[in-house]
């Protein structure tokens, strides 16, 4: 395990600091807001939301970005807060406060890294056991289902009512983290913090029909070609099996896709019941691949993903794999049989 802030989650002092660098702000102050790149809904949902909240506390100097290319996939393109977004190439170079969200490290601030460094004060969101420490006010909780709950303790913590803006924000990002709480992390607290969000009068069906079951017929073709040459290796991972599959980028352009109509295809692999682990590598370069992991238990694909320069969660987890898509399969193999998950 990498160093970082404690498993515990925030201590009474880490919220405390917290709240005292947005309290102190001065009238006038920049605020910049950054989650990693390719944002899913919990990045967007909780930075947007958050930003929200700190626009009802009064402040106007505010912008919200995330590196790469400055496109919001299209299942988000909905939510409130949207005209807080900035390019990365407009965000404010010092700002007086940089909060990150959903971010396990640096890197995965990209361009916008930087900004740790420029800003007067920097502050992590976060909710990755695998989150490096980066930053200078740590409020990273592995037990939390997403970095919407941290953030939705700020806001209370800072006497931000919810409304129904906010709390539609935070709504997908729960939903999305938790796999529309089908997952492990779906405490009873997560039902706690869903039924205030909805006591705003925000409407579920038509928020998770918009983010998850909405998508472009092209990409039900695409889904179908890629599904249809996934790859069952049954003695992989120790014998517990691994399903994976890939899409290039001359796939996305034959069905006139783009790159985020992806993220929701290791859902359709992973259920896979032969296999334990599930892979999904997408082509994002000529020998570039985004990597996703997914495990229903036996193995630990943090530890894999970490391994090859990513990280994430015990079961969902990702990095960039360089080289042919067979060469960075190969090493996902070589690394599984390490990470079962023996105690
Ligand atoms: P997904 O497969 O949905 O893109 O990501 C699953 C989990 O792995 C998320 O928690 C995400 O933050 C993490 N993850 C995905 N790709 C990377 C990566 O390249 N680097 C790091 N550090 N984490 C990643
Ligand atoms: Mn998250």
């Amino acid at each position: 395990m990498l160093p970082g802030p404690a498993l515990a989650g925030p201590t009474e002092a880490d919220w405390a600091a917290a709240v005292a660098a947005v309290r102190r702000l001065p009238t006038g102050a920049r605020v910049l807001l950054v989650c990693h790149v390719n944002p899913d809904g919990d990045a967007l949902g909780s930075m947007l939301g958050f930003g929200l909240g700190l626009r009802r506390l009064g402040v106007r100097q505010l912008q919200a970005t995330f590196p790469g290319p400055p496109e919001v996939p299209e299942p988000l393109r909905w939510l409130p807060g949207l005209d807080l977004l900035v390019p990365a190439a407009e965000a404010y170079p010092d700002p007086d406060l940089v909060v990150c969200f959903d971010a396990a490290s640096a890197s995965r601030l990209g361009e916008l890294a930087d900004r740790l460094d420029t800003a007067g004060e920097a502050l992590v969101l976060d909710h990755h056991a695998s989150n490096t420490g980066f930053g200078r006010l740590h409020l990273v909780d592995p037990g939390a289902a997403a970095t919407s709950v941290v953030a939705e303790e700020l806001l209370g913590r800072l006497d931000v009512p919810l409304d129904a803006e906010i709390a539609a924000c935070l709504y997908v990002a729960l939903t999305t983290d938790t796999g529309s709480f089908r997952f492990e992390a779906t405490t009873p607290a997560v039902h706690q913090l869903a039924a205030r969000l909805l006591a705003t009068g925000i409407r579920p069906g038509d928020i998770s029909r918009q983010v998850f079951d909405t998508r472009p017929f092209g990409a039900v073709r695409l889904f179908g070609e890629v599904l249809g040459r996934a790859v069952l290796d049954c003695p992989a991972a120790a014998g517990h099996g691994l399903v994976w599959t890939y899409a290039t980028m001359d796939d996305l352009v034959r069905h006139d896709q783009r790159p985020y109509v992806l993220e929701s295809l290791i859902d359709s692999v992973r259920c896979t019941a032969e296999a334990d682990v599930a892979c999904v590598l997408k082509q994002v370069g000529p020998e570039e691949w985004a990597v996703s992991l997914r495990s229903k238990g036996a193995v630990d694909v943090s530890r894999v993903a970490m391994a090859l320069g990513g990280g994430g969660h015990r079961f969902a987890a990702g990095f960039t794999g360089l080289g042919s898509a067979q060469k960075v399969l190969g090493r996902i193999r070589a690394e599984l049989d390490g990470a079962l998950i023996t105690s």
